[in-house]
C-alpha cells in the first residue's frame, strides 16, 4: 500500500525527549513516509533529539531557539539550502516562567507576559512567514494549543492567553496563505505529562479530572496526537484550514464532572 506522506518533507520544531508530542507526530509521520528534519533549543536537548531523528532515519538536525531570530533564519536558509523546498511544518513550542504558571493569573509581570507570548505565539507567525516562500507546491503547517485558549484552567494563567493569541494567529495565517495552496491548522491536545506539562502546577491533578471526565474516560497519548497530526499534514485533509482540532478525548465537550465522579 503506497504510504501517504511518501515524497514529503518536513520541519519538525520542538522535540525536547520521547515524551515530546512532537515526537508523537515524528513516528506518525515517518511511519507514513515523510522525510524528516528536526530543530532543538540548546545543546544538552541536542543530544537527546539526534538519536531520535537518527530513530526515524534522519541526520537533519538543527539547533534553533525561536528567542534568537537569528537562529531561525539560519534554520530555514538551512532548509533552502538542502531542500530546496518543504511541504510541511510542525511547531510544537511553549514556555512560560513556570513561578507564574501557578496562583493568580493577574500577577503575570510584564516581562513573562512578553515573552510567554514571542516564544509561545509569535513564533509560529515568525516561522510561517519563513516557510511559505518554500512551500512552492502548498503545504501544511501545524501547531499545538490547549483548552486553557477559551476556558479557565487553574494555574495555565498567561500560557492560556498566549495560546488564544495563538489559536487567532492560525485563523490569520489560514487567510494570508491560502490563496498559495498553504493550510493552517493546530491541535488542541488534552494534558500529557511531558516537560512542558510539569512545569504547570498541579498539572497531575489535572490530568487525573480529564481522565476522569472525558467522554473516554482517558487521558490522550502522544501517539493518538500524532495520528490527528498525520491527518492534518497529510493530502487527507486537503479541504481543511484554519482550524482548532481537539484531540483530548472529547474533555472539552463537558460541562460539568461525571455523576460518577460526583458521587464517588
Ligand atoms: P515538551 O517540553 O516536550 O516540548 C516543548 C518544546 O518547546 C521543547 O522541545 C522546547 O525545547 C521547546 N521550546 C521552548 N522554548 C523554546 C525556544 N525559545 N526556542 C525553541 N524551542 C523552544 O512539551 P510538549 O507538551 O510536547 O509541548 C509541545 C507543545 O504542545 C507546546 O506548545 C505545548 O504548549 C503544547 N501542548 C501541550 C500539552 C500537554 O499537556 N503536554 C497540551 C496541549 C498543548
Amino acid at each position: 500500500m503506497t504510504r501517504i506522506m511518501q515524497g514529503k518533507r518536513g520541519l519538525i520544531m520542538g522535540v525536547a525527549n520521547n515524551h515530546s508530542i512532537a515526537w508523537g507526530i515524528s513516528k506518525a509521520l515517518a511511519a507514513q513516509g515523510a522525510e524528516l528534519a528536526f530543530t532543538y533549543q540548546g545543546d544538552a536537548l541536542g543530544k537527546r533529539v539526534k538519536p531520535l531523528a537518527a530513530e526515524v532515519g534522519s541526520e537533519f538536525v538543527l539547533p534553533c531557539d525561536v528567542e534568537d531570530i537569528a537562529s531561525v533564519d539560519a534554520t530555514f536558509d538551512a532548509i533552502k539550502e538542502r531542500w530546496g523546498s518543504l511541504d510541511f511544518i510542525v511547531h510544537a513550542i511553549g514556555f512560560s516562567d513556570k513561578n507564574e504558571l501557578k496562583g493568580l493569573y493577574a500577577d503575570t509581570t510584564r516581562d513573562n507576559f512578553s515573552r510567554t507570548m514571542v516564544i509561545s505565539c509569535f513564533s509560529f507567525t515568525e516561522i510561517a512567514k519563513r516557510c511559505a516562500p518554500l512551500m512552492n507546491a502548498g503545504g501544511s503547517m501545524l501547531t499545538l494549543t490547549y483548552n486553557g485558549s477559551t476556558r479557565v484552567i487553574p494555574n495555565y494563567n498567561v500560557m492560556g492567553v498566549a495560546k488564544a493569541a495563538l489559536e487567532a494567529s492560525v485563523r490569520y495565517l489560514a487567510a494570508d496563505y491560502g490563496p498559495n495552496g498553504i493550510r493552517v491548522n493546530a491541535i488542541s491536545a488534552g494534558p500529557i505529562r511531558t516537560l512542558a506539562g510539569a512545569g504547570i502546577s498541579d498539572a497531575r491533578a489535572i490530568l487525573s479530572w480529564n481522565q476522569r471526565n472525558s467522554p473516554l474516560r482517558k487521558t490522550v497519548t502522544i501517539d493518538q496526537v500524532g495520528n490527528s497530526a498525520l491527518y492534518l499534514l497529510s493530502d487527507l485533509s486537503a479541504g481543511v484550514t484554519g482550524e482548532i482540532h481537539f484531540v483530548d478525548a472529547g474533555f472539552n465537550i463537558t460541562s460539568m464532572p461525571t455523576l460518577d465522579a460526583l458521587r464517588r
